[in-house]
């Protein structure tokens, strides 16, 4: 007999909690997401619509929302599970030769290099700017010239605007394309803001850690709508209309659960952004002044990672700070080149990314961080540079 579809009310799971080292009571991160009460309305839906994944109504909706927010058009976006994915089939839908070369910075979050190995590209790292943090246009231009370079990844930094204008023009004249891994550029990238996108193929992430959280999930961005869907196409099997896989694809699409979470977000983003602001300026006012962060940082454009150059060793750095209970994180390592996985990957001479590797740090950052943590975060950092003085001094 088939049961009828109800079932009865769920005994209270065990409570999961996270293990947090007990040493360290001020986290490098605390993200915080839409919170059961904005959520529920939207998975009460669900309940009703009895969809749960496969472009429902909720992903039609977030599509459609985060469009307008980067001032796009619907058709303009691809949402994926990760910004991972989206960068894969973002290189796979500009239907780059296999086994090309990949033209990509190292100074990056090793997710940009695993992208490029599963789009079946092999990297080939090149330095970045010490202004910029990202790697030189004339320098990419002249190494694109290559006829096994098939693509070229650039990275926004820690969402740091960069001009997406004149990578535009790299992949113009080079006929390559160039893919923009902006995965912390969610509020950089918004309609009215320092970096609209532009017409290279540009993926934002949705992770936990960054500005905008729904958990896992990214976005591809393309003002050429046939670019976008066969990203779409490409994150569904193949599919485009019938059941007949039109493209070798893969399952990148999201839920409608995951959908949710983005809409409750969205409905109070505004709050969250100020959250960040704040966060942002309570650093500006107590940071010593050489470690402060980008101009227009907590201002144009908020981010969720706070990182500083230290005069010295960051891992010494980090150290001082544990010791005094408080974590740091360094996002990016030494660079994806010094990782086991990409160590036999072709590269250019990397000085930039072996002077930032040794010497950038992140400190905790989040949106309700308070002041007194703040506080003594920035006195552990300004003890720190005095010994060193009186070190150099002595
Ligand atoms: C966060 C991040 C990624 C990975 O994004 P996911 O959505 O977690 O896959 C890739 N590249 C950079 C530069 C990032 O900061």
């Amino acid at each position: 007999m088939i049961q009828p579809a109800t079932h009865p009310a769920p005994s209270h799971p065990t409570t999961l909690a996270p293990h947090r080292p007990a040493a360290i009571d001020i986290p490098v991160a605390l993200p915080r997401l839409p919170t059961l009460e904005h959520i529920i309305p939207y998975l009460a839906q669900i309940d009703t619509n009895r969809w749960y994944t496969n472009h429902g109504p909720l992903c039609a909706a977030l599509q459609e929302q985060l469009a307008r927010f980067w001032g796009l058009e619907y058709e303009h976006v691809a949402l994926t599970t990760s910004a991972t994915s989206g960068i894969t089939l973002a290189l796979n839908a500009h239907e780059v030769q296999p086994g090309l070369r990949c033209l990509m910075p190292s100074w990056t979050f090793t997710a940009s290099a695993g992208a490029v190995v599963a789009a079946h590209l092999r990297p080939h790292f090149v330095d970045v700017r010490a202004d910029t943090w990202c790697p030189d246009p004339t320098e990419m231009e002249t190494l694109a010239q290559a006829p096994d370079v098939g693509a070229m990844l650039v990275v926004v930094p820690f969402g740091t605007p960069i001009d997406l204008a004149v990578w535009d023009g790299v992949s113009q004249r080079t006929g390559k394309p160039v893919i923009i891994d902006a995965a912390a550029a969610f509020d950089t990238l918004r309609a009215d803001g320092p970096m609209p996108v532009a017409h290279c193929t540009t993926v934002v992430s949705m992770h936990a850690t960054k500005v905008f959280g729904l958990g896992e999930g990214g976005a591809v961005l393309s003002r050429d709508p046939v670019l976008a869907e066969r990203v779409r196409t490409l994150a569904r099997f193949g599919f485009a209309g019938t059941r007949a896989a039109q493209l070798p694809g893969i399952n990148a699409k999201i839920s409608e659960y995951t959908a949710a979470v983005g809409l409750a977000g969205l409905d109070y983003w505004p709050r969250t952004r100020a959250n960040w602001q704040a966060a942002t300026a309570l650093y500006r006012q107590h940071l010593p002044a050489t470690l402060l962060p980008p101009g227009g940082c907590g201002d144009h454009w908020v981010t969720s990672t706070l990182n500083i150059l230290w005069p010295d060793s960051a891992t010494q750095l980090a150290d001082t700070l544990a010791g005094q209970g408080i974590g740091s994180v360094s996002w990016w390592g030494t660079g994806c080149h010094t990782q086991p996985a990409y160590a036999t990957c072709t590269r250019q001479p990397l000085p930039v990314t072996e002077r930032l590797g040794h010497s950038a740090l992140a400190l905790p950052f989040w949106q309700d961080i308070g002041t007194e943590q703040v506080l003594r975060i920035c006195a552990t950092l300004t003890q720190a540079l005095d010994s060193m003085d009186l070190n150099t001094a002595g």
